[in-house]
This record gives structure tokens, sequence and C-alpha cells, in this order.
């Protein structure tokens, strides 16, 4: 039996402390303490991490306050266009979805594409038909209203300008993530999200594609990415991570350093990632002023952090 670990993270950004009120620091923690324990129960009755990160990340896209199923961001025409996509570290196993509409929660219908499909990545109506064969969970466009995206969508309708979820003096990604060790030495990782706000010609991220915002392999680590997904992208930044320790033979910590503060910088892409290696180290690191994120220690702790 090796060890267990479970991180997850709620984006990454410019998170503003004078906005932070206690109140909503205490729902934003609240938010990743109930993830890390749905995903953790998992684990320690021996759970596969696959199911762990599946299970987090609908605990994160059943909360309002990120950018992921529930609260996830409006596109340029109003709706919420949601990508997510998961990994199964021990046979490379892939499923995700992009552009998809009122479905409850992404990530298990990317767990269905995984495990029901021949394919890896679907979308769009294809996305939404194949969820409704699998009969998967769908909300109407009001459970994915929010007042606060609402406004933050209409400072920007009718222009050229995307937002990341952000407000007057924040610029933060609300992305949502996971990334787990179970006790079988198997490894995972999950990443869901809505987008950028305002997006339009059904514009993806790095969230749903494998080696961009999500990867897994049981001979390195598991990674989950939240920032600028259009340099992450570039960056192929989840699976260099990988490439760093299996052909470099970095640390994770090393691995993620390199790509977090000397690969994606000079991209524009801000943000960070989660990760957890084979021996159950966590990485949790970002080149933002903030990301909202949590762990659990070998002890069964649970830790969450935002700020530096
Ligand atoms: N990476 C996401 C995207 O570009 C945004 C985020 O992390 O919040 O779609």
């Amino acid at each position: 039996m090796s060890k267990i670990a479970l991180a997850v993270h709620g984006g990454a950004g410019t998170i503003a402390r004078e906005l932070m009120t206690p109140e909503r620091e205490k729902a934003y923690r609240d938010a990743l303490e109930l993830a890390l324990k749905r995903g953790h129960a998992i684990l320690k009755d021996g759970g596969a991490a696959l199911d762990a990160v599946e299970a987090a990340v609908r605990a994160l896209e059943d909360s309002p306050h990120f950018n992921a199923g529930r609260g996830a961001v409006f596109n340029a025409d109003g709706q919420h266009e949601m990508d997510a996509s998961l990994m199964n570290g021990s046979d490379l196993r892939a499923g995700a979805v992009a552009g998809v509409q009122n479905v409850k929660n992404p990530i298990t219908l990317a767990r269905r594409v995984m495990d029901k499909s021949s394919h890896v990545l679907i979308s769009g109506m294809g996305a939404f038909e194949f969820a409704h064969k699998q009969r998967i969970e769908l909300e109407d466009d009001l459970y994915f209203f929010d007042q606060f995206r609402y406004d933050q969508w209409k400072e920007t309708q009718g222009t050229d300008v995307y937002q990341l979820d952000h407000s007057d003096k924040e610029r933060k990604f609300g992305t949502v993530g996971a990334a787990a060790l179970d006790a079988h030495g198997h490894l995972a990782a999950a990443t869901s999200t809505g987008g950028m706000t305002n997006k339009k010609w059904q514009r993806i991220g790095d969230s749903p594609i494998i080696g961009a915002g999500t990867y897994a392999n049981d001979a390195t680590c598991a990674v989950s990415c939240t920032g600028h997904g259009e340099s992450f992208i570039r960056a192929v930044a989840a699976h260099d991570v990988h490439a760093l320790m299996a052909y470099k033979g970095l640390t994770l910590a090393e691995a993620v350093r390199v790509v977090v503060h000397e690969k994606l910088p000079p991209l524009e892409g801000d943000g960070g990632l989660i990760a957890v290696d084979r021996s159950g180290n966590i990485v949790l690191d970002f080149n933002c002023s903030g990301m909202y994120r949590g762990h659990v220690d070998v002890d069964g702790m649970l830790h969450t952090a935002i700020f530096r």
C-alpha cells in the first residue's frame, strides 16, 4: 500500500486582499475543504485516485464560488460553455468535453467519455447528445445564473474584451481541479472550467486539453492547471511537468518551478498548477498573487490557502 495524497485548486490569479472579507474567505475555504473531504474519503477507503479527483471536482463544480459547473462564467451570447477533462495515470486513459451547456457536472461527462466511448475529447452539441444518451444530470439555465458573473459579463458584452474571471481589482481564474495518489500507487488528475467571460467563437482553453490543462502518468505525477489557457496550451504545461521529471530526472518541486516560473511567464502564462507525484509529494505553485488551493497531509489534516 502506498501513501495517499490529494490536492485541489479553485483557480489562480490576482486576488485582491482588500476585497477578501472574512465571510468571503470562509466561503471559499469551506468549499475547498468539502472537495478535499469528498476526495479523501474515497482514497482513505482504498478507492481509486480517478474516483477521488472526480468527486473532488464535482464538489467544486456544485459550488457557485468557482468558475466551473454551477458558477461558470457567461460567454458572449450570455450562455455557459464549459470544458472539463480527466486522466488516469495507470493506463493513460483520458476523457474530455469542450463547450458543453446545461450539464450539471462536466467532469462526470468527461469520465463517461473515457469509460463509455472510444474517444478522448468531444464537444458542443455532440457532447450534449452523448450526455443525454448517458443520462447525465442536466440543469436549466437558471441553475447556472449568478448575479456577480452576470454583471461581469455585462461589463464586456458587445466588446471584443475577454475577461478572465475577475472583478474590478481582480483578475483571477476560477477554474477548478484535483490531483491524487491512491493507496495502490495510481495517480489521476481532473480539471473543469467555464473558461473566460465574454468568450466567443466557441473558444476552448487548456482545461479540456490533455497535456495542457490536465495530465497524469503513474511513472511521474498528476497535474491540474489554472491560468491563461492560451499560454498553457502553447506551453503544454501539464505534460511538461511530467516530461521534466521523466526525461530530465527533476523532482516534482523542481519540475513545477521550471514550468510555472520559467516557461509560462514569457508566454504571458499567468496562473498556477497543483501536482502530486508517485511518492505522495504535493506541490501547489503559482506565478500570480494567489491561488485558491488545498491539500490533505499525510496525517489526514486538511489545509487550505488563498494567498502566498
Ligand atoms: N485555464 C482556463 C481557461 O483558459 C481559465 C482558468 O484557469 O480559470 O479556460
